[in-house]
């Protein structure tokens, strides 16, 4: 039994366990079959944070992932970037970026002014993109060790930001003992996550996703950050499409700043009744599809698209999947079985009958431009989790 990394706390209970037809991102050029995995997740009965079961944790190599991040920089960055100013950061203060991708936020510090900055960032490609763009990146993965070495060679940084890589991390504590140890004295870490009560709340069961070890919650990023010798002052949550993240800014625990609140939104009956909920919904969803008109076209082919229809038993319903992406477009994406991805032009000049499923969830307008071309030819659509506000 591994404790709780956020509260120490050594008592679990079962939160969500589906099956998935293979660990993450992976495009096939021809139908190829693929080892289905499961993904089990458990929580906290003492501080509600979710994780993979410790001895099943998926493991991935991401010196070897490359997914740049620089179309996903949402607009409150500049929130975050007008902090900085106000909090008196000075342009040539030391920042520390770890999980830097491809660089995306340090394009955005440098653009403020700032220039003495330094990225951490494990995948070669994405440290070598960002390198490119002129920034001084260490490609190894951030611990203790590493933050010693950081410390002797630039001095305590003033500003720690870490973007959506916490959740992804196996060693929660000595990762975030590492940015405690960073920080200068009047330092400050601006850690974004994921909001996993958002999940809870919304039965949004497509945001599990293999690469994410660590689901987080107000209450337990804020017992992790007690525990790791900072102390959260400021945790907002920020909306980002269809999804919120949450944007915590703590201090040393020295500090005489005082904590903010960190009140989970979901009850613990909310995390405790999270899979008979989604069990129930997704067999009620199941049923309406199979009773709909083929082929099923499902929008998306990106993992919460692919992580949806294989958690919702709907792999093998479905018949086509539309995206634009050029990695996907054209490729066989893996669920239940090999299905071919297509993208938007060639599912509207080829589809004449059928069911459209709206899985596009971060994008509504795209959605509603291929239901309004398809509609011409009677295409019905179904919106997965409008079935939740329906009564049966
Ligand atoms: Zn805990």
């Amino acid at each position: 039994m591994k404790v709780c990394g956020a509260c120490s706390g050594a008592l679990f209970g079962r939160f969500f366990r589906a099956q998935e037809a293979s660990v993450t991102g992976l495009y096939f050029e021809k139908p190829t079959p693929t080892e289905p995995a499961t993904i089990e997740l458990e929580y906290c009965k003492s501080c509600g944070f979710i994780r993979q079961m410790p001895d099943r944790t998926i493991h991935l190599n991401y010196e070897r992932i490359v997914r740049g991040t620089a179309q996903q920089l949402p607009a409150y960055a500049a929130d975050i970037l007008s902090s900085l100013t106000r909090l008196g950061v000075k342009s040539d203060d030391f920042i520390l970026e770890v999980g830097a991708n491809d660089g995306t936020f340090l394009k955005e510090l440098r653009a403020q002014g700032y220039r003495n900055l330094l990225g951490v960032e494990p995948s070669k490609q994405l440290a070598d993109a960002a390198r490119k763009s002129g920034f001084d990146i260490l490609d190894a993965y951030f611990d203790r060790k590493l933050a010693a070495d950081i410390r002797n060679a630039h001095g305590g940084a003033r500003v720690v930001i870490c973007r959506h890589t916490l959740e992804h991390v196996p060693d929660i504590v000595e990762f975030t003992k590492g940015i405690a140890a960073v920080l200068s004295a009047d330092g400050v870490a601006v850690i974004e996550v994921p909001d996993a009560d958002w999940l809870v709340i919304n039965l949004f069961a497509h945001e599990v996703w293999d690469e994410h070890i660590s689901y987080f919650r107000p209450r337990s990023l804020a017992a992790l950050l007690g525990n790791c010798d900072l102390k959260p002052v400021r945790l907002e949550r920020m909306r980002l499409r269809d999804t919120r993240n949450l944007v915590c800014w703590s201090v040393p625990a020295s500090a005489a700043a005082a904590p903010c609140a960190s009140d989970d939104e979901a009850g613990f009956e909310a995390v405790e009744g999270f899979q008979a909920r989604w069990d129930a919904f997704a067999e009620r969803l199941r049923s309406i599809v199979s009773a709909s008109p083929a082929p099923v076209i499902a929008i998306g082919a990106a993992h919460p698209q692919l992580n949806f229809l294989n958690f919702a038993g709907l792999g093998a319903a479905v018949a086509a999947l539309v995206d634009d992406d050029e990695a996907k477009a054209g490729r066989f994406a893996p669920l239940a079985k090999a299905v071919p991805i297509r993208s938007t032009a060639k599912i509207l000049e080829s589809v004449r009958q059928g069911t459209l499923l709206r899985t596009g969830f971060p994008y509504p307008a795209w959605e509603e431009r291929i239901e309004a071309a398809l509609g011409v030819y009677n295409v019905r659509s179904i919106k997965p989790y409008d079935i939740l506000r329906l009564r049966p």
